[in-house]
């Protein structure tokens, strides 16, 4: 079965809608000169715009003073006209992840990158703010009904943001979970024998269709582009006809949807956080 991410967007949509809600702004610290960031950029103002919400961009130059950006990130932290902060990543110049991660207010923190967030994760409650794309990866196979209880489940890729959170996502669950990284040797094998796979990794093709055995399921994050510009994932069908066979989410078309329904419905459980 393909398993579309707009169906389950959707979802969480129409669940916004129903909410009396002000117009929600989501701050973002944009790097300049970024493509990608670019269209992602875009992207978000379309979403949040549909939504209702707006969007406040603070350009971050590769010029920008350090401090500077840490007084713009403390000015975004205390005006209560934004709601959400997100800080798009790589920027150009260079803040450590660590002082990132900690200077984010934690009731503003939409990605669910500050360490007050990612604890809530790893203490198995999941009222916090979560990882959108950690998030977005679970409630797919969720949403289709496939059974994680008790299934074997591989990880690949251990970043703070994705795989990391992901796999505790799973554990939740109550999954048996393995995450794989650069130094795993036995990656096909070990995909062999998943029935659940979510693939993190940033690297097309890093698991192919035949080495996945029939009724699992993948789940892929990965967001890679071709010499000629076309977007793909980190999972390659090599068989004809494998909806039929296994579980798959499409690129594009899958996580990448979801993590931004999941994203709007994080700034409104920040707004919601803070009236308390
Ligand atoms: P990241 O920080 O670069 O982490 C990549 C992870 O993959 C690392 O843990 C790395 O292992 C592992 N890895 C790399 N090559 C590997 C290999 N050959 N075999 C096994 N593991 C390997 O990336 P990220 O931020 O987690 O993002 C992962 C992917 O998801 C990227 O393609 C990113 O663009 C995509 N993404 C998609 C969405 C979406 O909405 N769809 C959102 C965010 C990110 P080590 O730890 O050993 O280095």
């Amino acid at each position: 079965m393909l398993l579309k991410g707009n169906v389950v967007a959707k979802g969480i949509n129409s669940k916004i809608k129903e909410m009396e809600l002000p117009e929600l702004v989501l701050a973002v610290f944009h790097p300049v000169g970024d493509e990608s960031a670019e269209s992602y950029l875009r992207m978000k103002e379309k979403k949040l715009a549909k939504a209702g919400f707006a969007i406040k961009v603070i350009p971050v130059e590769n010029t920008m003073e350090i401090e500077a950006f840490y007084v713009a990130l403390e000015e975004a932290n205390k005006d209560d006209s934004i709601h959400g902060i997100m800080v798009e990543l790589p920027l150009p110049i260079k803040v450590s992840n660590f002082e990132l991660s900690n200077r984010i207010n934690p009731l503003k923190d939409v990605d669910g990158v500050t360490f007050a967030n990612q604890g809530t994760v790893f203490a198995t409650r999941e009222e916090g703010i979560l990882p959108c794309t950690a998030l977005a990866s679970a409630l797919i196979p969720e949403h289709y009904d496939v059974e994680i209880a008790g299934k074997s489940v591989l990880v690949i890729g251990r970043s703070a943001i994705v795989g990391l959170p992901l796999a505790k996502l799973f554990l939740n669950r109550n999954a048996t979970v393995t995450v794989a990284h650069s130094r795993t040797p036995n990656l096909a094998e070990l995909a062999g024998n998943a029935d659940i796979i979510a693939i993190a990794a940033g690297v097309s093709g890093i698991v192919t269709s035949s080495q996945i055995k029939d009724g699992a399921t993948v789940v892929d994050v990965g967001i890679n582009f071709t010499d000629e510009g076309k977007l793909v994932g980190d999972f390659t069908l090599d068989q004809e006809n494998e909806a039929e066979r296994i579980n798959y989410t499409p690129v594009p078309g899958g996580v990448g949807v979801v993590t931004n329904a999941v994203l709007i419905e994080n700034l409104v459980r920040c707004y919601k956080m803070q009236q308390k």
